[in-house]
């Protein structure tokens, strides 16, 4: 299934941005008591997103799986 246009423009963008609408918090994962990773899924397309918060700059980004 192909991202929707939102899901697409997240791609790889840096974790500090930030989609209030059209996605349902779905897990997180901590480390050492920090939210490290969260997980959602979008209303629109159903496509995964991946929102990574640990590691170094260049891993924390929007990742989407459709
Ligand atoms: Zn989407």
């Amino acid at each position: 299934m192909e991202l929707c246009n939102e899901c697409s423009t997240l791609q790889g963008c840096s974790a500090d941005r930030i989609r209030e609408e059209g996605l349902t918090l779905i897990g997180v994962g901590e480390c050492e008591g920090v939210v490290a990773i969260e997980h959602y899924r979008c209303e629109k397309c159903r496509a995964l997103l991946v929102r990574q918060l640990c590691g170094c700059s260049a891993e924390q980004v929007w990742t989407a799986f459709s």
